[in-house]
């Protein structure tokens, strides 16, 4: 893309230093293997593969490679296993700021689905209450550490369940608390984002923001009603768009309708590469739709989806893209920088950052 870009690979110090935006995190797919483990056994847990943190690790990643959503989607039943209590959120939301900011992330937003932790009789409420805490204490503890990271919160509606217009309600209740948006997240094939059009509609005459997860296990429909009928201000994934841009044998690219609508309105796509490879979006990374996308410059972000399920961060997509597609520095701060425009925080403090964090960040490894 850039001059600057070339085969050589970034230093693994600088990439890990490099300022880093975060748009689509999921926090019961980010937990530290041993908070599994230790969880596991403070609230009596006990359907967990193993208790040995390094082979728990492993079996995440395995379950999750195995190429399906479906059995991918599996192990979050394990995570949110060990997540039912106020105690537990607490703790891996404040584990959650820590490990972010030690991979060099300055903002992110990390997406949960609150139905998902009142097993055990938390109400939405708690469950919001307490991960705020979580995120707050972790914000805490990287600035006393002399780190910088500022962290929001999305709230997430699961397709399969009913609950959309609930969750819509509590993501506006909490919007002064932290809580910067809403999403519908898990199974896309038969349960289409038209499902919850009473949620987007509240959401939008409530002023606010909103993501769906399209584009990812299914196709071109599921973006097209995720942004003409829900009114999706960015699309979770949204890797299939390229089923609607056809490259001659010459190497010409020709737009369809819909993908030329998505980079005309710079709606922001965010992509998950290791996660799509896991799921079977992408072949492999160096396969992976994302280089053509930048290419053609449509709004590219790039995110870790679920670290634990794949054994990934920021700093190890951004040294799989760099060496797949030649990314230099100059690219990674346009991702950055493109992550941080369509974030869903005030536009002054996100220009604050810009301008204040990561452009004087990457001038400084340059
Ligand atoms: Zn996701």
């Amino acid at each position: 893309m850039s001059s600057e870009s070339s085969r050589s690979r970034i230093p693994e110090a600088v990439l890990a230093r490099a300022p880093k935006v975060l748009l689509h995190d999921h926090l019961d797919g980010g937990l530290r293997p041993a908070t599994v483990a230790e969880l596991a056994e403070q609230t009596g847990y006990e359907a967990l593969p193993t208790a040995d943190p390094v082979e728990l690790g492993r079996w995440f990643r395995d379950a999750a490679d195995s190429g399906s959503l479906v059995s991918y989607l599996e192990t979050f039943a394990h995570t949110c296993g060990v997540m039912q209590t106020e105690e537990a959120l607490v703790r891996v939301a404040a584990e959650a700021v820590e490990d972010l900011a030690a991979d060099g992330v300055v903002y992110a937003e990390v997406r949960y689905a609150p139905e998902l932790f009142v097993e055990r009789g938390l109400s939405l409420d708690a469950v919001v209450e307490a991960i705020q805490a979580g995120f707050a204490e972790g914000e805490r503890r990287v600035a006393a550490a002399g780190g910088r990271i500022r962290v929001g919160t999305l709230l997430c509606a699961m397709r399969q369940h009913a609950r959309a217009l609930e969750i819509a309600g509590l993501a506006v209740r909490y919007r002064d608390a932290g809580v910067v948006g809403f999403d519908i997240a898990g199974p896309e094939d038969g349960f289409p984002p038209t499902r919850n059009l009473d949620a987007f509609e509240f959401l939008r005459t409530n002023n606010a923001h909103f993501t769906i997860h399209a584009g990812e296990a299914f196709g071109l429909a599921s973006i097209w009603e995720a942004i003409q009928h829900c009114g999706a201000e960015r699309l979770g994934h949204g890797v299939r768009i390229v089923d609607d841009i056809k490259t001659d044998s010459d190497g010409t690219v020709h737009l369809g309708r819909l993908a030329a609508y998505v980079r005309d309105r710079r709606i922001p796509l965010e992509i998950c590469p290791t996660s799509n490879v896991q799921t079977g979006a992408a072949r492999s990374i160096g396969e992976h739709p994302i280089g053509l996308l930048a290419r053609l410059r449509f709004r590219v972000t790039v995110n870790t989806d679920n670290r634990l399920m794949s054994g990934c961060s920021m700093t190890s997509e951004f040294a799989a893209l760099s060496e797949a597609f030649g990314f230099g520095l100059a690219d990674l701060e346009w991702f950055t920088i493109n992550a941080m425009k369509s974030a869903f925080l005030d536009f002054d403090r996100r220009l604050d950052i810009i301008n204040t964090v990561i452009k004087p960040g990457y001038a400084a490894l340059r």
